[in-house]
């Protein structure tokens, strides 16, 4: 089993390269992001509370996110792994994160972190906003606000993995093409099979 773990900024890449790893890999692609945004559309309960903090740019709180994460894990029981895109991002979620996965005796294979700096950020995010319509990525405000929202909640994660699984933390610049990028990641995955 490989269990990868993308991380970086929102408009970094992760799931443009989480969609070709899932596509060479075989892995199961759990973003965090696309569940909440799943029940926004189907105006679930969860969705109704997840989007009142999205629309600000803001982190849906930790516990309804590890709650969430780990009923998705429970549903894919015949898997090759995961690739969990936009989650852990909080020291909180990487804490519960690491005590689910031992009592599933499953383990973290890679860390990938996509570098990418911030006005390259904004420049992405305000493009994708006009092409897919995705409401948090419309507003320069709410844009600025979910990267500084990283910068504080979710950088820190750098250090706590390379703290804790030194090994496995692999920093890739995400300002080249997708080809070059989805290259190093699958050179990086290939060097443990299974
Ligand atoms: P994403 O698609 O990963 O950029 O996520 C979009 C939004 O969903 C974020 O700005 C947060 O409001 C929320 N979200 C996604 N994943 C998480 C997470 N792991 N923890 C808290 N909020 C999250």
């Amino acid at each position: 089993m490989i269990n990868v773990i993308l991380f970086g900024p929102p408009g970094s890449g992760k799931g443009t390269q989480a969609d070709f790893i899932v596509e060479r890999n075989h892995l199961t692609h759990i973003s965090t992001g696309d569940i909440f945004r799943k029940n926004i559309s189907q105006t679930t309960n969860l969705g109704q509370l997840a989007n009142e903090y999205m629309k600000k740019g803001q982190l849906v709180p930790d516990q309804l996110t590890i709650d969430l994460l780990e009923n998705e894990l429970d549903s894919f029981s015949d898997t090759n792994g995961f690739i969990f895109d936009g989650f852990p991002r909080t020291i909180p979620q990487a804490d519960a994160f690491s005590t689910l996965l031992k009592t599933k005796n499953m383990f973290v294979s890679f860390i990938i972190s996509l570098e990418v700096s911030e006005n390259e950020l904004v420049r992405r995010l305000l493009r994708r906003g006009l092409e897919s319509g995705r409401a948090d990525d419309q507003n320069e405000e709410i844009v600025r606000n979910r990267i500084q929202v990283y910068e504080k909640q979710t950088s820190v994660l750098k250090a706590y993995y390379l703290n804790h699984l030194p090994n496995i933390v692999f920093s890739i610049d995400g300002e080249r093409t997708i080809e070059k990028i989805s290259n190093d990641i699958s050179n990086i995955l290939s060097t443990k099979q299974g």
